[in-house]
């Protein structure tokens, strides 16, 4: 870790740590859940929901990335373990046991509103005390304001056609 880098964080640094770490437990847990609930996923509108929990799974994945290369360069180290992403995650885990397209929907609607709710709460504690962290969350938190919308927006045209 750069030392001049490290020296401008205006806060504790173990404190920024923990925030990542928990983040990134979350991005692997929706990575899974996404990734999984596109293996499943069934129902009308299936092929359309598909193609989105696939890039949703993708942009996770590219958070968790993220997440870990500051964690890096402020001299932590990423949770090492699944077991631990299940022990630091704040956002936890939904599995895709109903496959069934609206419980997906739902389940995935209710992981980017709690995404959403964490990064907001990081770049609030964060501020211009560590401003590397919080431009990082607010990149991520731009993808899950899409993610979230996207999916409503899914989430609608199935409520009209289950309607029909
Ligand atoms: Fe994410
Ligand atoms: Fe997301
Ligand atoms: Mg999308």
């Amino acid at each position: 870790m750069g030392t001049k880098g490290r020296e401008i964080v205006g806060m504790d640094i173990n404190k920024v740590l923990t925030l990542l770490n928990k983040a990134f437990a979350d991005e692997w847990l929706a990575y899974y859940q996404y990734w999984l609930g596109a293996k499943v996923v069934a129902g009308p509108m299936k092929d359309a929901v598909i193609a989105e929990l696939i890039q949703h799974a993708a942009d996770e994945l590219r958070h968790a990335d993220m997440v870990s290369t500051r964690i890096i360069q402020l001299g932590g180290t990423p949770l090492t373990t699944p077991k631990k992403w299940l022990e630091q995650t704040n956002c936890g885990y939904d599995p895709p046991d109903d496959p069934f397209v609206k419980k997906i929907l739902e389940q995935n609607i209710k992981g980017e509103q709690c995404a959403i709710t964490v990064y907001n709460s990081i770049i609030e504690q964060v501020g211009l005390k560590d401003p590397v962290t919080y431009n990082l969350a607010v990149q991520i938190l731009e993808d899950e304001v899409e993610h979230e919308e996207d999916l409503q927006a899914l989430d609608e045209d199935l409520q009209v056609m289950l309607k029909k």
